[in-house]
């Protein structure tokens, strides 16, 4: 018996009825008592192709994780599950989520490939950022920047984004920019002009739906390049805390946001001046007072010169060190 996949052909798809094939109790990690209940069709998304599972209910039972096994669809859900029909319903926001990030991830991969020669090796949805790693040449700046300012461009378009089917030969043949090797009729996803892709996974109907496109950052992994970065309601949230953050550091370095590198450049070299002049400072009294105790101490019989002096709990270290070097230049001296 094969799941039939309703996200397939509607991942828009938020409830639906099915029938429970199999159920069985199993036990998940910290020894959690649970049950895999396998439908006989589902729009339940399962782990795979770098994005992750849906969460949501199946009638009272919360379903914990979704697993891809051969031909079936395996829920894990909190507690044990009766033969019969069941009425399904996925937890929207983490799907809309999970959707405006990998389509976001086809067409940012489809431009890197197509205007920079920067294939994408691998995919990661993450719990606060997505990742892809491309190979070739380190992206510069201007790159990353193009290649965002391309992606937007598209999303404000608001292109359809269709499937298509076919065998893997007659996807290249239309251009797909990932061969596969995997025979029969395949899924392909096609954002209208720049993309067509084999891939098993959820997508919006159209580009403006995926939202603000936002690339992060760029690091070297290995051989190759991570580019982080976020789509839609995440580009919200990291753009409110990052306004935020700027808030917060103008206003302790006392300055408009648009002044704060200038601002924090002039506060460190004011701190580097600082310490550099407490350093000469401290250096001058060590001297000063090795001086005075060397003038008011007289030799013991043996004539060795023995300095005792208390500090203050308050005293710097590195201040006591300057000092006893400074008793130890003279010979016959104790500190
Ligand atoms: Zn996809």
């Amino acid at each position: 018996m094969t799941t039939r996949r309703l996200y397939y052909d509607d991942a828009f798809l938020r409830e639906f009825d099915a029938e429970v094939i199999s159920s069985e109790p199993a036990v998940h990690g910290h020894g959690r008592r649970v049950c895999e209940v396998v439908l006989d069709a589902t729009a339940f998304y399962p782990t795979s192709g770098g994005q992750p599972h849906d969460i949501g209910r199946l009638d009272d039972a919360e379903v914990l994780d979704v697993r891809d096994e051969g031909e079936d669809i395996v829920h894990v859900v909190d507690r044990d599950f009766e033969p019969g029909k069941v009425h399904g319903c996925i937890s929207w926001p983490r799907r809309l989520d999970h959707m405006q990030q990998h389509t976001g991830q086809h067409l940012l991969s489809a431009i890197f490939q197509e205007r920079f020669g920067l294939p994408t090796v691998s995919f990661h949805l993450g719990i606060e950022t997505s990742t892809i790693d491309l190979r070739g040449g380190e992206p510069s700046e201007t790159i990353l920047e193009g290649a965002e300012r391309a992606a937007n461009e598209i999303v404000f378009d608001d292109r359809p984004v269709t499937m298509r089917y076919g065998t893997a030969e007659k996807l290249a043949q239309l251009g797909a920019r990932k061969e596969v090797e995997r025979g029969g009729i395949l899924r392909a996803i096609e954002i209208e002009g720049v993309d067509l892709q084999p891939c098993g996974g959820t997508h919006v109907k159209r580009t403006a739906q995926i939202g603000m496109i936002l690339v992060r950052k760029c690091s070297k992994v290995r051989q190759d390049w991570r580019v982080e970065f976020v789509c839609g309601r995440r580009a919200e949230r990291v753009a409110r805390a990052d306004a935020r953050l700027l808030r917060g550091v103008a206003e302790r370095l006392n300055c408009a946001t648009d002044a704060v590198v200038a601002a924090a450049d002039r506060a460190v070299s004011e701190r580097d001046a600082h310490f550099k002049n407490a350093k000469t400072a401290l250096q001058r009294l060590a001297d000063l007072e090795a001086d005075a105790a060397l003038r008011t101490t007289t030799p013991n019989s043996a004539g060795l010169c023995v300095v005792t002096r208390f500090f203050h709990e308050d005293t710097q270290p590195e201040y006591l060190t300057r000092f006893s070097t400074a008793l130890a230049k003279e010979e016959k001296t104790v500190a």
